[in-house]
């Protein structure tokens, strides 16, 4: 029985989808002005564990995962530069060239940590003209009013409001006051399609209701969910910071429009900190899977780091932490290449489910406990089967044969066998030079040998 942290309920619930065999899941994409970072990785590698969890579960996922090029401004107040235009001055660019180099390096980063696929990648700016009828429906329900510089939601004609985020209105009224004087009638009125001043810069418009304009960033969200899934979906997950403004504001919109709830299940991730501090684009405090690689870390290390921990709790990033998760990660890799080894020597039956696979899932199934499954690995790992290690695998994907598939291995590959076997016949035969020569020449190539009562077993270094 799983069981997930529901974010407006503010507890654990049990998980039980109106169609097992088509759950509907959202999770909010990128905004793709600017390399990605581990921050963001965070958020869908814990997402990419939900959807294994579900899938071992029985449930089959149905998942949309947005790419948001157009809309999201640098303020999340409605003002502020639009950050794909930021990214097109800052590299001399276009904004729609902008938008496909880093689609494209969102896409491959995203394969490179073997995430599974969406169902949909939703470009927003693919959905305008359903952005557009969004908007409509909201104006012919009396939930927006124009501004100078756009369409606005009437939070005040919503009284759910505030209920998502557990929002205090009134007094985030009061302390802003000061600051509080827009044509907007509530603080927490929010843009749902933006104007374009004759003379703005902003590449990215569309003509509505008589004049150029581009979509406010909240709608994509509502506008893909409803296109796409159909509302409510079963879960919508994203980051602790989409709380109080993006989602409550996605949930507000969607009422509006169609007088239902967006969602049954809300997820939402802690943040992922570098000294304490928030990984994002704007403090520029930034490192990418590229950066992991070039200090000689697998993106798998990283992966593995992350799940030692918990999706809801924040995670301070350091190397020294990387560097024992490595460690970690080679003793499952030398331990799964014993098993597959005793696998060779005596085939048995694969088994599909296991005391243990029983076990881990269900610590799993406990709103995805992964660091109380990785403790129950290390508990078992040397009595693992090679089928345990799939189940493993299957789960997390921490790709641990990965070192097997390198160019030096695969030349050493064809030799190992009649190597070990020649250091140990010269063994036998007391013939320690030789069988010390040996087991010296697989050092220098990354193998050590691990002798038991079972036999002679090769792990790596
Ligand atoms: P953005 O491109 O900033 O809109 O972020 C895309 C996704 O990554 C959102 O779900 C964010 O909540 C998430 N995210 C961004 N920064 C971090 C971080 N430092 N830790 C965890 N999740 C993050
Ligand atoms: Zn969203």
């Amino acid at each position: 029985m799983l069981k997930l942290y529901n974010t407006p309920k503010k507890q654990l619930e049990t998980f039980s989808p109106k169609t097992p065999e088509k759950v509907t899941i959202y999770t909010c994409g990128p905004t793709v002005y600017s390399a990605p970072h581990i921050g963001n990785f965070a958020a869908y590698i814990y997402w990419d564990l939900l959807l294994r969890v579900l899938k071992k579960n029985g449930f089959t996922p149905y998942r949309v995962l947005n790419l948001t090029d157009v809309g999201h401004l640098t303020s999340d107040a409605d003002s502020g530069e639009d950050k794909l235009e930021k990214g097109a001055k800052r590299e001399g660019k276009t904004v729609w060239e902008i938008a496909d180099t880093y689609i494209d390096l969102f896409k491959s980063d995203f394969k490179k940590l073997n995430l599974l696929e969406p169902e949909i990648w939703a470009r927003a700016t693919d959905y305008i003209e359903d952005s557009k009828s969004l908007v409509e429906k909201l104006i012919k329900n009396d939930f927006v009013y124009e501004t100078s510089d756009g369409l606005y939601f009437d939070t005040s004609k919503f009284p759910a409001y505030a209920d998502f985020a557990h929002l205090d209105l009134n007094h985030a009224k009061a302390g802003a006051r000061v600051k509080f004087s827009s044509e907007k009638k509530n603080l927490s009125d929010f843009a749902v399609w933006k104007f374009i001043k004759p003379g703005e810069n902003h590449t990215m418009r569309w003509d509505f209701l008589g004049r150029p304009g581009y979509p406010g960033w909240h709608l994509e969200c509502s506008t893909i969910i409803h296109k796409e899934l159909g509302e409510p979906i079963d879960i919508h997950a994203g980051g602790i910071d989409h709380i109080p403004v993006h989602h409550t504001n996605e949930i507000a919109q969607t009422f509006g429009a169609f007088k239902t709830p967006l969602a049954y299940f809300w997820l939402h991730c802690n943040f992922l900190t570098i000294n304490g501090e928030k990984v994002s684009k704007s403090l520029g405090n930034i490192l990418t899977l590229n950066d992991l690689e070039k200090n000689d870390f697998s993106v798998f290390d990283f992966k593995l780091w992350l799940y030692q921990g918990h999706y809801r709790s924040e995670r301070n990033f350091t190397f020294s932490d990387l560097e024992a998760a490595k460690n970690r990660r080679l003793s499952w890799t030398n331990a799964y290449l014993v098993s597959l080894q005793l696998a060779e020597k005596a085939p048995r039956p694969s088994i599909k489910t296991s005391e243990f696979t029983s076990d881990l899932l269900s610590r799993l199934n406990d709103d995805l406990n992964s660091a109380s499954a990785f403790a129950l690995i290390d508990e078992k790992k040397e009595t693992l089967s090679a089928p345990d290690w799939e189940y493993v695998e299957d789960l997390f994907s921490l790709n641990l044969l990965e070192n097997l598939k390198s160019d030096s291995f695969s030349s050493l590959e064809a030799s190992l066998r009649e190597k070990i076997d020649a250091r140990n016949s010269a063994r036998l035969k007391k013939d320690f030079k030789t069988a010390d020569a040996l087991r010296d020449e697989l050092l220098t190539r990354g193998i050590s040998l691990l002798d038991t009562p079972s036999g002679t077993f090769w792990q790596l270094v």
